[in-house]
């Protein structure tokens, strides 16, 4: 519901996962900056995604191209011409939405598109029949390199990291030694003038990707687009996200895009006003188009000789494209749980969990000397300072045990270890699991095993 989002955006903020970009200088409606915690959900979720998709595949390789390439790539891959959306604007509070969004939200309402943008009402200022005629908009970002702000100058920033994929092909295969079937994999950040920004991090003008091109013999492109989109599948509902928050939409034929010929997005039920389910990920079988096109293009021949088959081919591209900062959004969501916790007095406080899996939470130990005292402080922090080799650990010894358990269940920290005056004399330490809230005693010559045990890589 609407105010499972309000209250992700605010305990984001308050504890430290994402905050409105510029916030002192009033913020930008369109980007946002991620704190401390943030940046390690971030890097938690993208690091297992190259683990599952390079780290433990022998047919995967990885890349960090540029974000500005030379501008005939985009003229090659059709951005210049084709990355358009139709703007259109209300007359009575001059907001301006995507008409293509307009029309699909009231499809979603009435089973069928409307026959114009007259019968809509402003989503803003609810007036109707105050739309303009669509405008195409090209949502490329503009830079200029150099120092004049001259024709020759200007390049763009990526809308995608998969076009520095295609134009490195030859370099990949050569240097790694691969051929069809075998895949690039890129992680990265990618910018797009959007019209509507919005929904938290849902949609920014800058956000992150992780995008895989899969390279393969003609003939055998659908069925590996079937086995893409069981991957990632099973990727989304091992770490965590439940199989009823997830679905796959099969995109209609006429609305490809131009190099598509199958597009499946793997949605997640973000729940925002008024839509249900929202892209998470798109898996797209993009045919041969783009090494024909940089072939054509560059002159350079990226095609394919199958010394099998002594044919050659240009090969078919199966490309799973996922957003990194949109996973992290659905990982929020997902994690966010309210319960109940039984408190000192023998009753119960309400407690708000993030459930992450913990392979994705951010700390993944809290060490908790009992109370402020001269013993068990130190023998706190040593062995916090042991277990920070491994894990992200944080040290917490101000106000009450119960607060600070509520503040770690708060950021989903998976394990509380507690230090008390019995553990000055049995050497062993109280591990409190988040989730059961139960507590089990443990020798400190036995924590790191019994953590390890417990916190997969
Ligand atoms: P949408 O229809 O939501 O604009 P798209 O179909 O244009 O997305 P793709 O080009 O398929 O998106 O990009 C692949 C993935 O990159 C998306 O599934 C999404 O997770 C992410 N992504 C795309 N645009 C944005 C954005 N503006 N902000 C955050 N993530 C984005």
């Amino acid at each position: 519901p609407a105010d499972r989002i309000d209250a992700v955006v605010s305990l984001a903020k308050r504890r430290g996962f994402v905050f409105p970009s510029s916030e002192i200088y009033g913020g930008t409606r369109s980007a946002w900056d991620y704190g401390p915690l943030g940046v390690a959900l971030k890097d938690n979720v993208r690091q297992q995604w190259w683990k599952t998709m390079v780290q433990q595949r022998d047919d995967i390789v990885g890349l960090d191209s540029a974000v500005i390439l030379a501008r005939d790539v985009w003229t090659a891959s059709g951005h210049i011409d084709a990355f358009v959306d139709p703007l259109t604007e209300c007359q009575s509070c001059h907001k301006r939405f995507r008409a293509d969004h307009l029309e699909e939200a009231w499809e979603a309402k009435h089973g069928a598109p409307p026959t114009s943008l007259s019968e809509l009402n402003c989503p803003n200022c609810g007036n109707k029949g105050t739309f303009t005629e669509p405008k195409m908009f090209n949502g490329l970002m503009k830079t200029y390199l150099g120092p004049t702000e001259s024709a020759d100058g200007l390049h763009y920033l990526r809308p995608e990291t998969a076009q520095g994929i295609f134009v490195n092909y030859n370099n990949v295969a050569t240097a790694a030694r691969k051929k069809p079937p075998f895949g690039i994999a890129q992680v990265g950040k990618s910018f797009r003038n959007e019209i509507t920004p919005g929904n938290f991090i849902f949609r920014t003008r800058e956000f992150e990707q992780m995008e895989m091109e899969f390279f393969v013999a003609p003939g055998s492109d659908e069925e590996w687009h079937e086995y893409w989109l069981q991957q990632r599948w099973n990727w989304y509902l091992d770490l965590g996200l439940s199989e009823e928050n997830l679905r796959f939409f099969e995109h209609p034929k006429e609305k490809l895009s131009h190099y598509s010929k199958r597009t499946v997005d793997i949605e997640y039920r973000f729940q925002f006003g008024g839509t249900e389910f929202a892209e998470l990920e798109g898996v797209a079988n993009r045919t041969d188009f783009d090494l024909k096109t940089h072939s054509k293009h560059s002159g350079v021949d990226l095609s394919f000789f199958d010394q099998e088959k002594q044919e050659r081919w240009v090969p078919y591209v199966i490309e799973p494209a996922a957003g990194l900062t949109r996973a992290v959004l659905a990982f929020l969501l997902e994690a966010y749980d309210e319960d109940e916790a039984p408190n000192t007095k023998g009753g119960v406080d309400k407690r708000t969990v993030m459930r992450f899996d913990p392979r994705l939470a951010p700390v993944k130990v809290a060490v908790l000397p009992l109370s402020r005292n001269p013993e068990l402080s130190p023998k706190a922090r040593g062995l916090a300072e042991t277990l920070r080799k491994r894990w992200m650990v944080e040290f917490d010894d101000s106000q009450a045990i119960g607060r600070r358990y509520r503040r770690q269940d708060e950021i989903g920290t998976p394990f509380c270890i507690t230090v008390d005056f019995d553990t000055l004399t049995d050497d062993a330490v109280t591990v409190r699991d988040r989730d059961t809230m139960k507590q089990e005693r443990v020798a400190l010559d036995q924590i790191e095993d019994y953590l390890i045990k417990r916190l997969p890589g």
